[in-house]
């Protein structure tokens, strides 16, 4: 129903628009609900008008309107984004509870990307905020005689492989195995397989890139937080069919 998909979209711009003061507030340790959202070069706080996801934003060509200073692509870039996953999970599920599963785990998952990225740290709250969320869907779905353990099992698999990966080789940190297995609550045990070659592989051909263009070092530390919610958020929308193309690759 395409009423419903652009009601979906314009949802993910409104909450991206929300998602970016997170990104900017929490790594400050300020609170996400006060002061309400203000220039952040001049402190003049923002009209109801300012803050039309996207619109305003070309409306006054990328400046604060009372101080003239330049907005920060990040703000439109995010809020589309937002809108264009929660648009995807739409079309991929449907009227469905996975879509509004997915679309809460999108959400936090987009924030944690966009902090790790920007500082190289992952915030306990984005992590155990949406874990609490998804232990109330087991809890739901388990009451209501639908099987949770492959999502039980997911999380055990996440906490081995990532943990002995963490101890051998010190490439990750304990932040990245808390993403794994927050996503592994929402997958299950395949899912998490797949994110975590996936997480690997994407990690691997990037980390080399910056390497080869000596932009990065053997020795600099990147962030992993990113390559984990990038295929986190594959394996929601084209996961299976992956899965699938890939099997009947091996099985013919
Ligand atoms: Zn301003």
């Amino acid at each position: 129903m395409i009423e419903v998909g652009i009601f979906i979209f314009v949802m993910g711009l409104i909450m991206g628009s929300f998602l970016n003061v997170c990104i900017c507030r929490i790594p400050e340790g300020q609170s996400i609900a006060y002061p309400p959202s203000h220039c952040s070069n001049c402190n003049t706080r923002l009209k109801p008008w300012d803050l039309v996801p996207v619109l305003s934003y070309i409306f006054l060509r990328g400046k604060c309107r009372y101080c003239k200073s330049k907005v920060s692509i990040q703000y439109p870039a995010m809020e589309v984004l937002t809108g264009i996953v929660y648009l995807l999970i739409y079309m991929r599920y449907g009227l469905t509870s996975y879509t509004l599963r997915y679309i809460i785990l999108s959400s936090f998952l987009i924030v944690i990307a966009m902090i790790d990225f920007k500082t190289t740290d992952i915030y306990d709250a984005t992590v155990i905020i949406p874990a609490v969320i998804a232990v109330g869907f087991m809890v739901y779905d388990y009451l209501n005689h639908f099987n949770v353990s492959s999502r039980v099992f997911g999380v055990i698999l996440a906490f081995f492989i990532i943990g002995a990966i963490i101890l051998i080789t010190k490439a990750m940190g304990t932040g990245d195995l808390e993403v794994y297995m927050l996503i592994a609550l929402y997958v299950g045990f395949k899912g998490t397989i797949f994110v975590i070659l996936t997480s690997i592989i994407i990690g691997g051909i990037v980390g080399l890139i910056l390497i080869a263009t000596k932009k990065k070092t053997k020795k600099d530390f990147i962030p992993f937080g990113p390559y984990i919610v990038i295929a986190g958020i594959i394996f929601m929308l084209y996961g299976n069919q992956i899965l699938n193309w890939y099997l009947s690759l091996i099985v013919i």
